[in-house]
Parts: structure tokens; C-alpha cells; sequence
């Protein structure tokens, strides 16, 4: 790195850190010549990873879309943001895992809701009832019933 000072281009790292869903590092680092700190940053980008959309359409994966949508599910419930980030590295690491660089967008909403009812039935129930699009009352109560069957 440059130095913004100096311009030498000789530093030494002295802390490093990586954030809590592991995607990106930061470095303080202290230039060698003047000792100016400052600090860097390293993001792992995914590069080429989309969605496939229902009608055929792709679109960048957006992992910020994703949280934001679960984190709206989630108002007012005993849930906290550490858990939502967890399920979305849980999300984006299987079916990566299981379809590399194109992601049908059917899979992630029933892989986020696989996980979110293990964490919190209402907001699974408000999610599945947002992604779904629920057509028919009995449809929705026959999710809600499954819920509640023990071992579910
Ligand atoms: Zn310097």
C-alpha cells in the first residue's frame, strides 16, 4: 500500500481483523517510513453468482436484498441481527455448494425458510406468507398445522 503521507510504499500490518459473516478483513497498517496509520480493507467478492429468476430472468445475487427481506419477517421478534446474518452465509454457502454460479430464486426463498422456522415460527409464517403468495386460506393453514406437528 501507499502511503497517503509519505508515498513510501513499505508498511507493516498490525492488527488484523474479519468481520462476523467472515466476508471481509480489515488491516491497520503503519507505514514503515513516516509511521502514518491507516487502515484497509479486503471484500471477497463472489464474482459471476446470479439469480434465476421464476420468469427467466437474472439478476445479480444480492445479499443485502436478502437480509433486509428476513430482517422485515423478523419486526418485533426475539431474533437478532447475529442470527440473520448467520442464516444468510448458511443460505448463500449451500446453495453455492449445490448450484455453483446461478441460483434458481425458488431455492433460496425455501432454503430461508427452512431456516428460519427452526429459529422463529412467526417470522417463518409472515415470511412464507410474503414469498408464497398464498392463493387459498387452506393452503396457508395447512402450513401453519405442519408447523405445530411434533418433530416439525
Ligand atoms: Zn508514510
Amino acid at each position: 500500500m501507499r502511503c497517503l503521507k509519505c508515498t513510501s510504499l513499505e508498511d507493516r500490518v498490525v492488527d488484523t481483523r474479519v468481520n462476523k459473516d467472515g466476508t471481509s478483513i480489515r488491516r491497520r497498517r503503519e507505514c514503515l517510513k513516516c509511521g502514518h496509520r491507516y487502515t484497509t480493507t479486503e471484500e471477497i467478492l463472489r464474482e459471476g453468482l446470479t439469480v434465476l429468476k421464476r420468469d427467466g430472468r437474472r439478476e445479480e445475487f444480492n445479499r443485502v436484498k436478502m437480509l433486509s427481506g428476513i430482517s422485515r419477517a423478523c419486526e418485533k421478534r426475539p431474533v437478532d441481527v447475529e442470527q440473520l446474518r448467520m442464516l444468510v452465509t448458511d443460505v448463500t454457502t449451500l446453495l453455492q455448494d449445490k448450484y455453483d454460479d446461478e441460483i434458481p430464486s425458488r431455492e433460496i426463498g425455501e432454503e430461508i425458510m427452512r431456516k428460519l422456522r427452526e429459529i422463529d415460527k412467526v417470522a417463518y409464517v409472515r415470511f412464507a406468507s410474503v414469498y408464497k403468495d398464498f392463493r387459498d386460506i387452506n393452503e396457508f393453514m395447512l402450513e401453519i398445522s405442519r408447523m405445530d406437528a411434533p418433530g416439525a
